[in-house]
């Protein structure tokens, strides 16, 4: 709908069903909390509502002088005063005009300085966030309160607050320059508005109904398309032989398709010759009125005056339209503002007690004792599991795939919490520690290495940032990646790509442990990959991780013969409980599920892996 110059454009005017599903209440609470982030800029906000009212009363003046240009300079032929006029009215305008740039200017500052302090209150919040939370919620949710949640608030300040203002005042200027030409014309105008615009507004919804119909169609298609044409989606059709079943879903979806972007395309037709046909009906219906009433009756009325009714109906279609938006626009802003303190709101799970101890020196003893755990109170994770390491030792953790392992030692860095029992770190249990503390003299090489973006200079850096380029070239030897490097024409500059992606998954594991070593933490904590590497790799990773199990407190979640049998003691895990502990002979001759494992895992990698390893055994 063409917005008069007065009304500002609003976002799309209709709820979808979902958005009225989940409408939020609406608290004295909640908006006390909204306009506190408001509170801060409060003068400029009062600046830009001067400004708004200056600029919309002048944008309505050339309308009122077009009627003085019309009697005055061209009825009465008077061209010095046309002239005048004419200059007059170019000159509100751009006088208006230059008011808007200042407003604009003043309002995208104030709403990107709000959403400024909102994003960086939403980041700090989230990075305190336990790991869990990363798990249990979408990445990409997670990204959407972040980027276009806030973005939302924005839009809602630039746009929604200043279209409310400016509307309204174009409104009541309208109405009272009318007013005071012809009462009966104004009020009229008043009855021709709204009988105008809701119908069209009717309309519209249909439209847009139609428009959300075909493009969830058309989603629909564009997913079988994807699906059906892809390699291994066409290699599953020619397989099962599918092809013409897939040939019948995609005509069907494609000709709802059609049907509806008819449809569409027909209701924007019909859309057109309904908005145009009212807005004609008005003015049309002011002249036969006003004319009436010069003619008939006398009325003390131009036509310089008529005509400017008929151009202040024509600002009044705009505002009227953008302020029936209001409601839909404010639900959306209360309900992007809920969102965003929604996430506000989320406890801090795993946070630094005020009276954290921060001990001299880490030595890295461990004890868990009768530790349990659960991410979900229906199903216990950990039972009873207690062990101590004592600092210069390390263990092996070993056990099937799900039964805990990774949960075990993620709870000594504290990215969880016990349930029951506790884990003590150097006899402290890890809660009363200081967290940067305590994750700094832990060490963990996780089995997914994630390097992010950037050179392996900065990968490293980014443990130690003060490093210098020789205990760099040393954590890289310890790690047995040098060679690797200074094999690149870049060396220690070449890029990783995007999560690592241009580095084997070897040299990732082996850059990241060297990541670790240069944090020189007291513990070290090595999860070992479960997928395969090719033998050279996994034998570097070896050879990398042996000498450092030597030198080092370390636990060790191992899947490999060699690695198992460089620890000090063996922890056996099945569902979540230590079933049993101790070397590796005698667990080997015990017949539980150390020698089960031993059989079915072990063993076997130990002949491929050649007759080094089998003399160890
Ligand atoms: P693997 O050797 O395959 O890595 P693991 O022994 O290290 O296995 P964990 O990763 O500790 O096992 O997982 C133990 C159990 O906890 C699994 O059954 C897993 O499904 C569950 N689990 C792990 N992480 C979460 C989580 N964030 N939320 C809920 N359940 C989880």
């Amino acid at each position: 709908m063409s917005m008069g110059p007065g009304g500002r454009g609003m976002r799309g005017g209709f709820l979808t069903e979902e958005e009225k599903k989940n409408q939020p209440k609406v608290t004295k609470e909640l908006l006390v909390r909204v306009f506190s982030y408001l509170a801060p800029y409060w003068k400029q906000l009062i600046l830009t509502l001067v400004l708004i009212l200056i600029s919309s009363v002048l944008r309505m003046q050339p309308s009122i002088l077009t009627g003085r240009i019309i009697d005055e300079g061209l009825i009465n032929r008077n061209l010095e005063v046309l002239i005048k006029l004419i200059l007059l009215s170019l000159g509100v305008t751009f006088g208006a005009e230059m008011i808007g740039v200042a407003e604009s200017y003043l309002n995208s500052w104030i709403a990107q300085h709000i959403t400024f302090d909102m994003r960086n209150k939403m980041y700090a919040h989230l990075q305190k966030m336990s790991q869990s939370f990363f798990t249990s919620n979408n990445q990409g949710d997670i990204i959407t309160r972040m980027t276009s949640d806030i973005q939302g608030v924005q839009s809602i300040i630039t746009n929604t607050f200043t279209s409310i203002i400016s509307n309204v005042i174009t409104l009541v200027v309208a109405l009272v320059a009318m007013f005071q030409k012809n009462w009966i014309l104004a009020i009229l105008g008043i009855i021709l508005v709204p009988l105008f615009t809701i119908p069209t507004r009717a309309a519209g919804k249909t439209r847009w109904e139609l428009t959300r119909e075909s493009q969830a169609v058309h989603d629909e298609v564009n997913g079988l398309l994807n699906e059906t044409l892809s390699v291994s989606g066409q290699l599953l059709v020619k397989l099962f032989g599918k092809e013409e079943y897939e040939y019948k879903k995609y005509e069907n979806a494609n000709r709802k398709m059609i049907n509806l972007n008819i449809r569409e395309s027909m209701a924007g037709r019909w859309f057109r010759v309904i908005l145009s046909t009212l807005t004609s009906i008005g003015p049309m219906a002011l002249y036969l009125v006003g004319g009436i009433l010069m003619m008939k009756y006398d009325a003390d009325l131009s036509v310089g005056d008529i005509t400017v009714m008929v151009s202040l109906l024509g600002r009044l279609y705009g505002p009227v339209n953008s302020l029936l938006n209001i409601q839909t626009e404010w639900i959306r802003a209360m309900a992007n503002f809920t969102r965003i303190f929604e996430y506000y709101d989320m406890p801090v799970e795993i946070e630094n007690k005020p009276d954290a101890i921060v001990p001299e020196k880490a030595y890295g003893n461990v004890d868990f004792e009768h530790v349990f755990f659960h991410y979900d109170p229906s199903r216990e994770i950990l039972k009873d599991v207690s062990f101590t390491l004592k600092s210069g030792n390390s263990v092996a953790i070993v056990g099937p795939s799900g039964s805990g392992k990774s949960t075990m030692v993620n709870l000594i860095p504290r990215l969880y919490d016990v349930t029951g029992g506790s884990v003590k770190f150097d006899g402290v249990d890890v809660r009363d520690l200081d967290l940067a503390y305590l994750r700094n003299n832990v060490g963990v090489v996780s089995q997914e290495t994630y390097l992010f973006n950037g050179s392996i200079r900065d990968n490293l850096l980014y443990a130690k940032p003060d490093a210098t380029e020789q205990e760099l070239i040393e954590a890289l030897k310890k790690a047995n990646i040098y060679d690797f490097i200074e094999s690149q024409d870049e060396g220690l500059d070449t890029m990783v790509g995007n999560r690592g992606l241009k580095l084997s998954g070897g040299e990732k594991q082996r850059i990241s442990i060297a990541r670790v070593l240069l944090k020189d933490p007291a513990l070290l904590i090595f999860d070992e990959a479960t997928s395969a590497l090719d033998s050279i790799n996994e034998n570097k990773i070896q050879e990398a991780i042996e000498p450092l199990i030597e030198s080092r407190t370390s636990i060790l979640i191992a899947h490999r013969l060699s690695t198992i049998l460089s620890a000090d003691e063996i922890l056996v895990v099945r569902d979540g409980e230590i079933v049993e502990r101790g070397q590796h002979e005698e667990l080997v001759k015990a017949g539980g599920v150390y020698t089960e494992l031993y059989e079915t895992q072990f063993k076997k990698a130990l002949e491929v892996m050649g007759k080094d390893n089998v003399k160890v055994c």
